[in-house]
């Protein structure tokens, strides 16, 4: 739940300075993608056939595809590149399935991964909630490598960017109308609750 102020619950236990880092976070509101000519069309073009790679059951597509969305983002902000891997069956996970996961700080570059198919009974993910988990976890590492904000929480700010790419990457005019919340990695607290060797799993605050 929200405060007056718009802040999920978890707020009032951060210490000062998280509490910092989540307002910062907060206020940022969209992700500015340079104009660059072709990377709104390359972003959408990638996305349809990252969708239809999906339906097609073609693992190495999905990823192709998702790697070179992420890459049009990274490399239109200038910052650091993220691996995406693409992954078979959701793993489960006590308060429910895992969608996606971003590691980083463990020796290793960057890495999303993302699964194409539902623990429960293996079906294949909608498109576009597989495209809305990948944007997820990619603005996950955006706070890291590009607004530099040391952690990565939760917020209204955080779902704006995360609808504001979306947006991109699937125009509203082809959104059905009703939409269910973005699933997510997890539930989590914010990454600081992660010890450094795990890898950084967050959850979704009650909506
Ligand atoms: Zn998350």
């Amino acid at each position: 739940m929200a405060d007056a102020a718009g802040r999920f619950s978890y707020y009032n236990r951060l210490s000062a300075k998280n509490k910092a880092i989540y307002r910062r976070g907060d206020a940022i509101t969209s992700i500015a993608l340079p104009d660059v000519a072709g990377l709104p069309a390359g972003l959408r073009v990638a996305a349809a056939a990252a969708a239809r790679a999906l339906t097609a059951d073609k693992p190495s597509l999905v990823r192709a595809q998702a790697q070179k969305i992420c890459d049009l983002v990274t490399g239109g902000l200038e910052t650091e590149r993220v691996v995406v891997k693409v992954l078979r069956v959701r793993p489960r996970r006590r308060y429910g399935e895992l969608h996606g996961l971003y590691t980083r700080d463990d020796g290793k570059e960057p890495t999303l991964r993302v699964w194409m198919r539902t623990a429960q009974r293996a079906d294949v993910v909608k498109p576009r909630t597989f495209l809305r988990t990948l944007l997820h976890e990619l603005c996950h590492h955006l706070d890291y490598a590009h607004y530099r904000l040391g952690e990565s929480f939760h917020n209204p700010g955080f779902f704006k960017r995360e609808s504001s790419l979306m947006r991109l990457l699937v125009p509203p005019a082809q959104e059905p109308a009703a939409d269910a919340p973005p699933p997510d990695d997890r539930p989590a607290e914010p990454a600081s609750d992660a010890t450094p060797a795990d890898p950084v799993q967050l959850r979704l605050p009650e909506l």
